[in-house]
């Protein structure tokens, strides 16, 4: 379940929910492991999560480009799980050679706040991306401690929704997937996909057609393919008609 709150014109506010009915959907049993052979699926992972909204807009890539200063608000059960979700956040951060600070919730350098779900009527983690021009300027991300679901797969999904990835990928193995219910921890590819994220080849603010062939081309030398063979594999991407179907809706959309 999923909604964007809105959008503007060089600031965007994206509003991703993980509803409980994601939670009862039967979870696949795959492997987790990459090789070479895997990089157009794992490829089209990367796109499906990070150059879209919503599960259906296109979107221009965006990622954090500064430090992250933590807040854990207070709250219903939030001081048993403040050290998971700092751990969580600290852990995408290592990976994505973004440095992490802890404040407090009132400190003005605040940018990224975990705080317990507003109850009201909805049951649902979700996390809140604010971004102008490719940066991430804040993020929000809301447990909901009272789920039926896993608390650590609640966590780790909304926060790497807050790292820059603003859709999912259902198909994949992947801690975006609303279909591998019980993936709680990162899997090889969500690992591989935020290195990409945040691989210096890519840029804030990248269109998709243009991310998806570096990303892609990231994604094959870490899978093991020399950059020759994953440029040749990646030409593609971008001019295919897969693409054209994903991104060529950007004009009717905006
Ligand atoms: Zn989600």
């Amino acid at each position: 379940m999923i909604d964007v709150e809105s959008m503007r014109r060089g600031a965007a506010r994206v509003v991703l929910t993980l509803g409980l009915a994601c939670g009862v959907i039967a979870a696949g049993h795959a492997s987790d492991t990459l090789s070479p052979a895997a990089l157009q699926d794992a490829a089209s992972a990367f796109d499906e999560a990070a150059l879209r909204v919503n599960d259906s807009q296109p979107a221009d890539l965006v990622r954090w480009s500064g430090p992250i200063f933590l807040a854990v608000a207070d709250g219903d059960g939030m001081q048993a799980i403040a050290a998971e979700v700092e751990a969580s956040v600290r852990s995408m951060a290592a990976i994505a050679r973004v440095s992490v600070h802890r404040v407090s919730v009132n400190d003005s350098r605040r940018n990224f706040l975990v705080r317990p779900a507003d109850t009201g009527g909805r049951v649902a983690c979700r996390a809140s991306v604010y971004s102008q021009y490719g940066r991430i300027a804040g993020a929000e991300v809301e447990v909901y401690v009272g789920g039926r679901g896993s608390l650590t797969r609640c966590i780790n999904h909304e926060v790497m929704h807050a790292f820059g990835f603003r859709s999912h990928a259902h198909g994949a193995l992947s801690i975006l997937s609303y279909k591998q219910a019980r993936q709680t921890q990162l899997s090889a590819l969500d690992r591989v996909m935020l290195e990409t994220l945040y691989d210096p080849r890519l840029q804030p603010g990248m269109r998709p057609a243009e991310a998806t062939t570096a990303a892609c081309t990231v994604i094959g030398e870490k899978l093991g393919l020399t950059a020759r063979d994953a440029t040749i594999q990646c030409g593609g991407r971008g001019t295919s008609g897969r693409q054209v179907a994903l991104f060529g809706r950007r004009d009717r959309d905006q």
